[in-house]
C-alpha cells in the first residue's frame, strides 16, 4: 500500500489527515503533541482565558481519523528519496507527502527583537506576555501607592520626573507592540480589557504601513483609532523598528528623526516566515519564500509533494488564516489519494470567509468583501467558531454522553449561531450591531 506522510499537524495538517479515508496507509508527524488553536490565542495576554481551553491532544485526533501519530521534529526531507528524517534520526518513509509546516516567528532582521521582545504566535508566548503584563501592572501599582504615602507633592514629582533611561514616568509600565495588523490590534484589545483602568498604563502600536491592518478596512483602523481616543495609547504608524534593547525600542518614521521609546514590554507581531525545512527540501528557492504549488496544491518542485495551509504559496495567493488552512488541507488530503490511486489532483478554489477580528470587550468586527459590521455581540460568533470548529475537528467520543452532548452542541451552534455569521441582515437585527462606514 502507497505509504502518506503528513508534516505539521495543526489546522491545514489535521484537515487533511481527516479528508484522507482510513483505509490508506498514512503517518502524521508534528513535533509538539498538542493542537493550538491560535484565533484566540490574545485572550491569554489578559488572562480572559486559560491556555488549556486551545489545545487539543493530536495524538487523540489524529487516531480519531485513523492513522498513526508521531511526535517528533522534522529535520530533513528529500522529496526525491521519499524519506523524512526527523530529531531522533528515525526514518519516516513515504510515497506521498503533505507539507503543513506553517510560518515561524520573523524578527525581520530587527537588531536585538529575538533577544528582547516577546514573540505573540503560540499559546506559550501569550501566556508568557499575560504574565509579564500583571507583574509589571502590579509594581506600578506598588510604585504608585508608595509615591503616594509619602505625601502628594513628592508623588506627583515622582509620576512626573523623567527616569535616566529614556523618558519614563515612574510608577507607570509602557507596553510596546510591534506591528498593527490582525494580531496587534487584538493583542491591543486584550492589554486595554485588562488595563485600561490602571493610572500607570502607556501603549505604543508601531507599524511601518500608514493605518492600522493596512491590508483590510479602514474602517477597522478609524474605529480602533476612535476607542483608544480617551485612552493612553498612541500610534506611531509609517514608522519602523529599528532596534529592540533592553528597556526600549529604536523608531525611524516618515517625517521623523530616529528616536527612542523607553518600554518595559515589547510584544512582537512582526508576521511570519516559511519554515526553513522548505529551501532545504527544494520546495523553495529562497528562505523568504513560502513553496510554490499549482492551482492543486501540488509542489511545482516535487509532484509527490503537495503543501497546505500558510506553507503553500498559490499562484493566487490567499490570506495566511486558519479558515483557509482548513480549507487547504482538506483539499491537499483529497488530491494525495488521488494521486496515489494514480488520478490527476483537482484545483483548489478558495471560499471566502468573513473575517472577524476581536478588540477586546471594547468592540468586534466582522470584516466581508464588501462591508465592515461592529458590536460586542459578535465576540459570541468568534466564540462560535472556536467552538463548533474545535468539536468538528475533536468529536467527543469517549463515551455515548460526551458524544450526544458533543454532537447537540455542535448542531446547535451550526442551526443557531453559524448561519448568523454569513447573514448580514440576521447580524444588524442583534442589539448593539452597527454597520461600519
Ligand atoms: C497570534 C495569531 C493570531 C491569529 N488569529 C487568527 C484569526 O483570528 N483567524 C484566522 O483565521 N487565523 C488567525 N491566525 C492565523 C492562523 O493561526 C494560521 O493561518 C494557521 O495557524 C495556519 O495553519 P497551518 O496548519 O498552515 O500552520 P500552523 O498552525 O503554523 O501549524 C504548523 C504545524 O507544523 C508543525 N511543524 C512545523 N515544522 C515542523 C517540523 N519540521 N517537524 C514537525 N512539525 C513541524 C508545528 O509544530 C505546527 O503544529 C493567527 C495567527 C497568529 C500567530
Amino acid at each position: 500500500m502507497p505509504r502518506i506522510l503528513i508534516i505539521g499537524a495543526n489546522f491545514a495538517g489535521i484537515a487533511a489527515a481527516r479528508a484522507i479515508p482510513a483505509s490508506l496507509d498514512v503517518t502524521v508527524v508534528d513535533r509538539s503533541g498538542s493542537f493550538e488553536w491560535r484565533p484566540n490565542i490574545h485572550e491569554l495576554v489578559s488572562r480572559h482565558r486559560a491556555g488549556a481551553s486551545l489545545r487539543v491532544d493530536r495524538g487523540r485526533m489524529v487516531r480519531k481519523a485513523g492513522h498513526r501519530f508521531v511526535r517528533a521534529e522534522v529535520r530533513d526531507l528529500d522529496p526525491a528519496r521519499g524519506v523524512a528524517v526527523t530529531d531522533k534520526g528515525r526514518e519516516l518513509r513515504f510515497d506521498a507527502c503533505i507539507v503543513a509546516t506553517g510560518g515561524v516567528w520573523d524578527d525581520r532582521g530587527v537588531k536585538g527583537a529575538a533577544r528582547h521582545a516577546m514573540p505573540f504566535k503560540s499559546i506559550a508566548d501569550c501566556a508568557a506576555i499575560g504574565k509579564k503584563l500583571a507583574e509589571l501592572a502590579r509594581a506600578a501599582r506598588c510604585d504608585t501607592g508608595a509615591a503616594q504615602r509619602d505625601g502628594g507633592q513628592k508623588a506627583t514629582a515622582l509620576r512626573r520626573a523623567p527616569s535616566r533611561a529614556l523618558g519614563k514616568p515612574r510608577a507607570s509600565f509602557n507596553v510596546v507592540i510591534v506591528g498593527g495588523g490582525i494580531e496587534g490590534v487584538e493583542c491591543l484589545g486584550e492589554v486595554l480589557r485588562c488595563y485600561r483602568h490602571h493610572a500607570g498604563l502607556r501603549v505604543h502600536v508601531i507599524d511601518a504601513a500608514p493605518r492600522l491592518m493596512a491590508g483590510s478596512s479602514r474602517l477597522v483602523d478609524a474605529a480602533v483609532r476612535a476607542h483608544c481616543a480617551s485612552l493612553p495609547v498612541e500610534f506611531h504608524l509609517s514608522t519602523r523598528v529599528t532596534a529592540v534593547r533592553p528597556g526600549g525600542v529604536g523608531l525611524v518614521g516618515k517625517g521623523r528623526a530616529h528616536a527612542l521609546l523607553h518600554a518595559d514590554v515589547v510584544i512582537w507581531n512582526g508576521g511570519a516566515r516559511p519554515s526553513p525545512l522548505l529551501v532545504d527540501s527544494g520546495l523553495a528557492d529562497d528562505q523568504r519564500q513560502w513553496a510554490a504549488v499549482t492551482t492543486a496544491l501540488q509542489s511545482k518542485r516535487c509532484a509527490n509533494v503537495f503543501v497546505a495551509g500558510d506553507a503553500a504559496g498559490l499562484p493566487r495567493p490567499i490570506a495566511k488564516q486558519a479558515y483557509f488552512a482548513l480549507q487547504t488541507g482538506a483539499h491537499a488530503g483529497l488530491s494525495v489519494a488521488r494521486f496515489v490511486a494514480g488520478l490527476a489532483p483537482l484545483a483548489f478554489h478558495p471560499a471566502s470567509k468573513p473575517m472577524l477580528v476581536a478588540f477586546g470587550d471594547l468592540d468586534t468586527f466582522l470584516v466581508a468583501e464588501t462591508m465592515v459590521l461592529a458590536g460586542t455581540a459578535l465576540a459570541l460568533l468568534k466564540e462560535g467558531m472556536l467552538q463548533a470548529t474545535l468539536a468538528e475537528l475533536d468529536p467527543p467520543t469517549d463515551t455515548d454522553a460526551a458524544f450526544a452532548l458533543g454532537l447537540r452542541l455542535l448542531s446547535g451552534l451550526r442551526a443557531a449561531a453559524l448561519p448568523e455569521l454569513f447573514s448580514i441582515e440576521r447580524l444588524l437585527r442583534l442589539p448593539g450591531i452597527r454597520l461600519l462606514r
